[in-house]
């Protein structure tokens, strides 16, 4: 099966950072076979299945989404004027009530969004597991199945509740013993680590204020005897910095140094509060980032020292976090927000537009550890593809088609390919119906907040 798209403006995002003002892509199965100006070989598209004419668009990598709680679709729009502590206080207790069945219903809508706003892989931390919820976790990926997308889940876990002087609730953490042991079922389940892999399994307790440092100790050693990538939160608020401070005596990042918590198989969550020496740690240690700006402006977290961590050499991704403290949860939103959270932090010439589609795609792909498959369009990697509209009234005559999709509002999405198979066709999720989502979406959140009395 091979598809031919011409016509287009491409954005490589290659290491060089080509792009063709008038280009084309080349698939055949799951791989992108070649990338160039004008249009492909005559030989090419005389022998191709189908010859795309994408005049007006431009094609990126898909993007990468590196930081999601996708079962948070179904509690948005709830403690809107609090910070993470008291945003966290009000929702652990609807949490309680998660099941299988709403999160399956979340996760579906959260992946199905993700998808329709040029999403091609993502992550997702799950650390909610009720003692009579079912297969959460199995939830998740049985909808990234559904709705076609590349998956990252990580098996999250608490086991410090408030008797033993952590944030969350007794009643909605494990015990250590259970959280390692519901991990390495996880593994054993899901994780596959073949080249083109859909789906790779990573290791990832809560937080600092919610995990206790033997499961983070223990989880980091089982993950690297699977040889699996491990995944947290850190140094998101200054409240957390003020907790460790005064449980741990050091700063989140020295707290993480200190359990074999920083290296190049670590990706971190936030980093809001990393200064100087924390993030040339960073960097030393090869630990990797995912940045979050729409989720740390929605809570008041601060304002993420991206353009210093790109200094100093860290690798750092795009995450939308999850939906409850980004309602908008779409990917692409976050290269928007990115530049403008690392201007009005450095000024203008803090990160560039370029600079941002580089981290919602192949920074992203490093982030994961995927670099060499994902996050750019080049012959021989996976065929992730977004294809973006750029010629309607929202952008027609803006001439830099890459600041149109990343200064400008979003896009319509003329096509999302997914390993060469096609995910969405303009605006239209094609794997399965969009409406239905939505509607499983409405009826589990009445379900789950009626639960906690809502
Ligand atoms: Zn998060």
């Amino acid at each position: 099966m091979t598809t031919v798209i011409q016509g287009c403006a491409v954005a490589t995002m290659d290491g060089t950072g080509t792009e063709y003002a008038d280009g084309h892509v080349v698939v055949e199965g799951a791989r992108i076979t070649a990338v160039g100006p004008g249009p492909a070989a005559p030989t090419v598209t005389g022998d191709a299945d189908t010859v795309l004419d994408a005049r007006g668009c431009l094609a990126t990598p898909g993007l990468v989404n590196t930081h999601h709680h996708l079962y948070q679709w179904a509690t948005r729009g709830l403690a809107q004027q609090d910070d993470l502590f008291g945003w966290l206080t009000t929702l652990y207790p609807v949490w309680e009530g998660l099941d299988e069945d709403v999160v399956g219903a979340a996760a579906a809508a959260g992946l199905g969004w993700l998808a329709r706003t040029g999403c091609t892989s993502t992550t997702d931390h799950h650390y909610v597991y009720p003692r009579d919820g079912g297969d959460v976790l199995g939830a998740t990926v049985a909808a990234a199945r559904e709705v076609g997308l590349r998956f990252h889940p990580t098996r999250g876990s608490m086991d410090l509740g408030q008797s033993r002087g952590g944030l969350p609730p007794d009643s909605v953490v494990e015990t250590t013993e259970a959280a390692l042991a519901g991990t390495l079922r996880a593994l054993d389940e899901h994780h596959d680590p073949s080249p083109g892999s859909m789906l790779r399994m990573g290791v990832a307790p809560c937080s600092p204020f919610s995990v206790t440092e033997d499961l983070m100790r223990e989880a980091a050693a089982l993950a690297r005897e699977r040889g699996v990538r491990l995944h947290t939160h850190l140094a998101e608020t200054l409240d957390e910095d003020v907790y460790c401070r005064s449980h741990y005596g050091c700063s989140p990042t020295e707290y993480a140094d200190g359990l074999g918590w920083l290296g190049d198989d670590v990706w971190l969550a936030h980093c809001v509060h990393v200064e100087g020496e924390g993030a040339k740690r960073l960097a030393d240690s090869g630990t990797a980032v995912a940045h979050c700006p729409t989720s740390n402006a929605r809570l008041g977290a601060g304002l993420a020292p991206v353009a210093a961590l790109l200094e100093a050499g860290v690798a750092v991704g795009l995450g939308v976090d999850g939906a409850a403290s980004n309602e908008e949860s779409s990917l692409v939103t976050e290269l928007h927000a990115a530049v403008m959270v690392a201007r009005l932090r450095g000024g203008p010439a803090a990160l560039t537009a370029r600079d941002a589609l580089a981290l919602g795609t192949i920074g992203g792909a490093r982030v994961l550890g995927r670099e060499d498959e994902i996050g750019s369009l080049e012959p021989g990697k996976l065929a992730d593809i977004a294809l973006w509209r750029v010629d309607g009234l929202a952008h027609a005559g803006c001439e830099d088609p890459v600041a149109a999709l990343v200064l400008g509002s979003r896009p319509p999405l003329a096509r999302l390919l997914v390993g060469g198979a096609t995910v969405v066709e303009d605006d239209v999720l094609l794997t399965t119906d969009e409406h239905a989502l939505a509607r499983r979406a409405a009826i589990a959140t009445r379900a789950l907040l009626a639960r906690s009395g809502r």
